[in-house]
């Protein structure tokens, strides 16, 4: 590290909280933000540098002494008066993001010992890791990526009699393992890039996405929708995907799978409970979500891994399945390419896969039947590092749901305790392509950023427990692109239209918080943070752009999409990739267009569709 940074960042920091040397716990903040940025790609933590660099010059234009030079309250100062030019404050705000997630984890653990619950044992998986994988086997089928889609993949193969191998970048993560560990480091491990993958465009976006047996599934949110009628119409009769055609079915089996049901109230927390009476008090449509979590006691983690078990991740439900019918997985084994036998008449045939071990060692698995499931930011570039990417619609079409958090102060502690992480869903907005969703997080996990810097800031923080979150997202058109190669490189262009709901979702969080009896609404935009009332939020927020806003995207999709257009879709109608034989897609890639829902048990059931497919024509 650059020795300037190294002392300007911890600098910022303790001025970004206020550090006064009042309050133990902001000490240890500078030191877990450090290990945080270690864990992130190189251009993340180069980027946070870069800004600390900045404000330094900028107090040594101000005050001719460097941060660090300066004295806790005239560092306030300074930040605060940067912080009132509204061209600085989105520069702080990007800042603040992993400054918080540092300073929630210093803060609870300040407060409490992360609890170690008694853990129930996981159902047996048959893992094992590369470096003890021999460096030349053969399969029926070898399956790249275990999340949703490589999961059900590799459990309808399995049981149709085909000897497959499921391989897995990322490693095979216990409930056990999850106990006693923070939020922070749980998140770090699970998440590629430490969860700081960023899709670059105007409003740049954050696209976490899980690395581990289980894939994103591991840390989702556990909420199961169907796929909309209307969607799976579009998809058959607009796109061809012709995999559709028994969707429901499908969706049956993998809800049957996952043990979905509604949350029961009891656990639901006041997050929820808050927004069901705004809803009510409107008269909006909302309800307890259907989710994947039976015996679900709440401890509102499910984003860095259920540390009871209760959320049925696919390396708890779907890949023990698969195991028990001799499935087997590699775990920290990355697929560098798909091996291709180019002069078989009739065209290329995937033969195997390429393997990294961590230590730079490979190993090869020959196999007729190569199903990529690498999720729909790995699939675009797995397929062209293997010298299969030709198709021009590969890698385009890229749709994420775009995703905002608004929140509500309340008089009365309404977090902290026992809560279900993603709790209820308002509908009444999601025939106009919005759905709100009550979404509490970790410590400094939400995608809320609080608003002020120094001692403001740190007041907010230690003022968490009385906020409610309500997060929105919208089913976008398809305006991403996955780029290049190695690494993950994403541009995404928000449509007109979807910039447009994301400021009305704003307000409908708003006005749903303020139902609920809040007393203030935090809107997390930077130069317009708080409102006392509807009337003020309305007067703020038309003020407001997009760009103002903190946009995150949870659900990628569509970048190796199926459909009867051989010019738009890179698979054909059954999922079957174009221009090569003996490979399927079978992960949120494969989905023709944004699926207007959170996609898990949509990506399930179109890996299920495109296995079985495969399978009644062999
Ligand atoms: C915070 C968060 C909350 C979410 N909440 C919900 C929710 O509540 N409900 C819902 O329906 N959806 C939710 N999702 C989304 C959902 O989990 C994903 O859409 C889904 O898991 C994607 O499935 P997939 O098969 O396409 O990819 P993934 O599940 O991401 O699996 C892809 C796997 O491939 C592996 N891989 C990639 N490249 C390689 C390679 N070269 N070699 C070997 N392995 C490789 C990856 O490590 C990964 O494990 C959430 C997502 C996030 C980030």
């Amino acid at each position: 590290m650059n020795p300037r940074t190294d002392t300007a960042l911890p600098a910022l920091t303790a001025a970004f909280l206020g550090d006064d040397g009042t309050t133990d716990w902001v000490r240890g903040v500078p030191r877990r933000l450090r290990t945080l940025l270690d864990a992130m790609p190189r251009s993340a933590r180069t980027a946070v540098h870069g800004a600390a660099l900045a404000v330094d010059a900028y107090a040594l234009a101000r005050t001719g002494r460097r941060l660090t030079a300066l004295a806790p309250g005239e560092r306030e100062r300074l930040l605060a008066r940067l912080a009132a030019h509204r061209t600085a404050l989105p520069v702080l705000d990007a800042l603040k993001v992993p400054v918080l997630l540092a300073a929630g984890t210093e803060r609870m653990l300040h407060r409490e010992a992360p609890a170690a619950r008694p853990a129930a044992d996981d159902p047996p998986l048959d893992c094992t890791p590369s470096a003890a994988w021999p460096n030349r086997s053969t399969a029926d089928a070898v399956v790249v990526g275990s999340g949703a889609g490589g999961a059900m993949a590799a459990r309808t193969l399995a049981r149709a009699g085909l000897r497959v191998v499921v391989v897995e970048e990322g490693e095979h993560h216990t409930t056990a393992s999850f106990a006693g560990r923070t939020p922070l480091d749980r998140f770090t491990g699970l998440y590629r890039d430490a969860g700081a993958t960023i899709a670059y465009g105007a409003p740049p976006l954050v696209v976490p996405t899980g690395r581990a047996v289980g894939g994103t599934t591991v840390v989702n949110s556990g909420t199961c929708y169907r796929t909309p009628d209307h969607v799976l119409t579009r998809w058959r009769t607009i796109h061809g995907f012709a995999a559709a055609d028994g969707l429901t079915t499908h969706l049956d089996e993998a809800e049957r799978t996952l043990r979905v049901a509604r949350q029961p109230l009891d656990v639901l927390g006041e997050n929820g409970r808050l927004a069901l009476s705004g809803a009510r008090r409107l008269g909006w449509a909302a309800g307890p979500l259907r989710r994947n979590a039976p015996g679900c006691q709440g401890s509102c983690q499910c984003v860095v891994g259920c540390p009871t078990g209760a959320k049925q991740s696919v390396q708890l439900s779907v890949l023990p399945d698969a195991c028990a019918a001799g499935a087997r997985i590699v775990t920290a084994a990355r697929v560098r390419r798909l091996l291709v036998d180019r002069d078989r008449p009739g065209g290329p045939r995937a033969s195997g896969v390429l393997v990294s071990r961590p230590d730079g060692s490979e190993l090869e698995i020959l196999s007729p039947l190569v199903v990529v499931a690498a999720g729909a930011l790995g699939t675009p570039q797995l397929l062209r590092r293997s010298g299969l990417g030709g198709h021009p619609g590969l890698g385009r079409n890229l749709s994420v749901h775009p995703a905002i958090s608004v929140a509500g102060r309340f008089g009365t502690p309404v977090g902290g305790g026992q809560a279900v992480l993603q709790s209820v869903a308002v509908e009444e907005l999601h025939a106009d392509g919005i759905l709100i969703e009550a979404t509490a997080a970790p410590p400094g996990m939400s995608s809320f950023v609080l608003p002020g810097v120094g001692r403001a800031l740190r007041d907010a923080l230690e003022d968490t427990e009385h906020l409610a979150t309500l997060g929105a997202m919208v089913a976008d058109r398809p305006s991403g692109r996955v780029l290049g190669r190695h690494g993950t490189l994403l541009r995404y262009a928000l449509a007109p239209r979807d910039a447009g709901r994301l400021l009305r979702a704003q307000r409908a969080m708003g006005r749903l918080l303020f139902a609920a009896g809040a007393e203030e609404v935090l809107t997390g935009v930077p130069h317009a943070p708080r409102a006392g009332d509807m009337a003020q939020l309305e007067a703020l927020l038309a003020d407001v752009a997009v760009r103002h806003l903190h946009v995150s995207a949870f659900h990628p999709t569509g970048t190796a999409a199926a459909g009867a257009d051989e010019d738009r879709a890179p698979a054909d109608p059954e999922g079957r990739l174009r221009g090569a034989h003996g490979v399927l897609i079978a992960d949120g890639s494969v989905l023709p267009s944004c699926p207007e829902v959170n996609p898990q048990l949509s990506i399930m059931a179109a890996a299920l569709a495109v296995t079985d497919r495969w399978l009644a024509r062999t």
